[in-house]
């Protein structure tokens, strides 16, 4: 009798939130309920099996962008398609792909060691041994052939090399040693090139995703020895996709830059290896101790260096360019065919890609096939469903970038929304994107109910945010939190495009925290892999396209479109105050630093027998004038409010109306600015971008914020005219749209 108790329970839990939820956001009583029916149509098509059988063939072999294995795919996915109703193509670009021809790391003193730059097959992991591996490489190194002194900069920040400064150390000439982790792979070259180094090295320490963390493969889910993370190294944070075609589609006889022009191209080699290559080259290292929390988990000493260990690193590579194959298909909408609520996964890998990408586009296929099985019922959406799966994403975004800046005018005429999704796995609702989408996205995250514990995703989310979360008032803070809240969009997958580049809508959807590992961009991220400690039984990806399916068919059928600026509003009104504060603390530092450094502080508080070099004074930090940004925030308070008292009369009376609707979609193209942010032009939005020194860690704000962290005054107080003109903008412009 005991084991129906939570079955009962449920019930009454998901009768609870149903009788809760009686309205959706956009929709009015009536369309609500036709709605929710439509939802659980398409909830009772989900399979996990056919999510597990597409997962078996797409990650059945190798399939990197250019790749036969990849063109395989993208012609099963648009047959998939086809089979499931939607009219589907395949859409080509033609795009710089480096692959490795020559690839040697040795170490010539004070001992010799050869990399074996190689992750073995394993029997428990049947994919592992195949044919048409990429070998273990960064993308878009230089070539290069170096041999100099080795460096251990930790993990190759801008930080790090303050503390090298103060050590005396300097790395020009030398070649740098980097633990992967804390920032996108791409900074860490960038920042040891801006210091003067001539070669970088990555590797994988066991602290961060080894032995320390947990069994490793294929015992448990961690890193093993020989495990590698490919990945890119363009520098992203200038512009993603094709190097050759900034701002414009990649399309075959399209204008091209010359390859060495390219502004985002790295200039020295760098090469990811294991902590299996890693170790005899870090043991050889002379010089002082690192730093304590500079120490990894390998079982001895780490030292910095330089001196007598020396390496020589060569690396060659075909410049090749390769065809990019992006899968579009689409179900035209009844009522509002010109417009496009996009939905998109990438479909290219490093390997074999199980969870990277196939996990995300195994769910996304799911999705497309209940909706396929809808249409069979007679039923069509509002709104024209645009379901894609990118190539490329792996080395730059490619196949995203290409297809939006190839389309761009287009697409800011019709496009909704863009919702992305990428691995997926065991774990918690990770939800981010544009913030006038909280309220649509909070009632979904409130009627999915989680798999393994019977809640909705959202209590879920929130029990483990207030377990992990320190100190009483942080915790209290959350458990007092009633609705969800969307994270600021960074980047490092396919949504960039769309909403750094062409002010589109976007949401970035996915499940994680339970299922780590080591497997990440490795021969390892597996079918096997997965099935035995990402997501056995498929449950999460089920979950996932019932949160994204949702959000796709909210959005197609809505009779006026979700938008709520008032909690964009709320959001860019705390990053302001972020600012304020960020220029406070910094000028309080700088003056107390200062008098450290004058009173010769440094000269009798560090040890003397060891070397030590005093910073010097910095400049003071001056006071900025945030009131252009502070009014402009005051305005916008306004007409989000009385925009949302229209939104609220017209769901009441039934007005629906294309040209108010389309005013919503359209509204967050007035946070963009023509000029682009200080020395990245291509990313235009001022809000939300990824940073110059994080990569893939937003920064909200950027070009204030960056400007304040880099200590350019005079560009922060410029920046602050910037962001104030644009949401003054985008004030006036929903003051009018309440009259549509
Ligand atoms: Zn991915």
């Amino acid at each position: 009798m005991r084991k129906y108790i939570p079955t009962l329970l449920f019930l009454f839990i998901s009768q609870y939130l149903f009788a809760q939820t009686k309205t959706i956001i956009g929709f009015n009583e009536k369309n609500s309920e036709a709605q929710l029916s439509l939802e659980s149509l398409f909830d009772k098509n989900l399979s996990t099996k056919s999510i597990e059988e597409n997962m078996k063939i797409l990650s059945s072999k190798p399939h990197h962008i250019s790749s036969p294995g990849s063109k395989a795919n993208a012609e099963y996915v648009m047959n998939q398609f086809k089979k499931f109703g939607w009219d589907a193509q395949i859409e080509t670009f033609h795009i710089l792909f480096p692959t490795p021809k020559t690839r040697l790391l040795e170490m010539t003193s004070p001992t010799t060691y050869k990399a074996l730059l190689k992750e073995p097959a394993l029997k428990e992991d049947p994919t592992s041994d195949q044919e048409g591996q990429l070998p273990t490489y960064n993308a878009f190194s230089a070539d290069g052939d170096v041999t100099a002194e080795l460096v251990f900069v930790n993990y190759g920040l801008p930080d790090d090399y303050e503390v090298l400064d103060k050590m005396g150390i300097d790395v020009k000439g030398k070649i740098v040693i980097a633990k992967y982790g804390h920032s996108w792979r791409g900074t860490k070259p960038k920042v040891a090139q801006e210091h003067g180094a001539v070669g970088c090295i990555i590797y994988s320490d066991p602290a961060d995703d080894g032995y320390f963390r947990g069994d490793v493969y294929p015992k448990g889910a961690f890193k093993n020895e020989f495990g590698v993370q490919r990945g890119s190294v363009m520098d992203m944070v200038i512009y993603p996709g094709d190097p050759l075609t900034p701002g414009i589609g990649a399309t075959e006889d399209t204008k091209r830059l010359d390859r060495l022009k390219a502004p985002n191209l790295i200039k020295i080699p760098v090469l990811p290896v294991s902590y299996h290559d890693a170790t005899p080259l870090l043991q050889a290292l002379g010089g002082p101790v690192v730093p304590d929390s500079w120490h990894g988990g390998l079982p001895f000493t780490y030292h910095v260096g330089p001196g007598k260990t020396k390496v020589h690193l060569k690396l060659e590579f075909n410049w090749d360019i390769v065809p990019c194959y992006d899968v579009i298909a689409k179900i035209q909408g009844s009522k509002y065919p010109d417009e496009w609520v996009i939905r998109g996964n990438h479909q290219d890998a490093w390997v074999n890609g199980a969870a990277d990408p196939v996990s995300g586009l195994a769910t996304l296929l799911e999705e497309a096939r209940s909706i396929g099985a809808m249409l069979q019922t007679g039923w069509k959406p509002a709104r024209t469903l645009v379901y894609c799966a990118w190539d490329g994403e792996e080395p730059a975004l490619l196949g995203s970038t290409e297809w939006v800046e190839a389309h761009q005018k287009e697409l800011q005429q019709k496009a909704v929304l863009y919702i992305n999704s990428d691995g997926n796995e065991r774990g918690f609702l990770h939800a981010s994107g544009s913030h006038a989408l909280e309220p649509l996205m909070d009632g979904i995250a409130k009627t999915v109910i989680d798999p393994q514990t019977n809640v909705s995703v959202f209590e879920r989310r929130k029990a483990r945010e207030a377990i992990t979360a320190s100190g009483a008032a942080t915790k209290k803070k959350i458990l007092d939190e009633n609705e969800l809240k969307l994270g600021a969009m960074g980047s490092g997958s396919d949504y960039s495009s769309f909403i750094q580049h062409a002010g589109i809508p976007a949401l970035n959807l996915g499940f994680g925290g339970e299922g780590s590992g080591g497997e990440y961009h490795s021969i390892y991220d597996s079918y096997y892999d997965f099935i035995t400690f990402k997501d056995p039984g498929f449950r999460y990806e089920v979950a996932l396209a019932q949160v994204a399916g949702r959000a796709a068919l909210r959005m197609a059928n809505a009779d006026v479109l979700p938008f709520d600026f008032t909690h964009l509003y709320k959001t860019i009104n705390g990053y302001a105050d972020e600012l304020i504060d960020l220029l406070k603390n910094s000028r309080e530092l700088t003056q107390v630093e200062n008098q450290i450094i004058n009173s010769g502080g440094y000269k009798i508080g560090e040890d003397p027998t060891k070397n030590f070099v005093a910073p010097v004074a910095k400049e003071e930090v001056p006071y900025l004038d945030f009131s252009p940004l502070q009014n402009a925030l005051a305005d916008l308070k306004k007409s989000a409010d009385s925009l949302k008292v229209v939104f609220q009369n017209k769901i009441k009376n039934n007005m629906v109306s294309k040209n108010f609707n389309q005013s919503l979609y359209q509204a967050e193209q007035q946070l963009l600015n023509e000029d682009g942010l200080p020395r990245r032009a291509w990313y235009k939005h001022t809000i939300y971008a990824p940073g110059f020194y994080t990569g893939y860690g937003v920064k909200t704000m950027p070009g204030i914020r960056e400007a304040i962290e880099q200590r350019e005054w005079k560009e922060a107080q410029e920046q602050i005219i910037v962001d104030a003109k644009a949401i003054m903008r985008l004030s006036d412009y929903l003051k009018k749209a309440q009259l549509k």
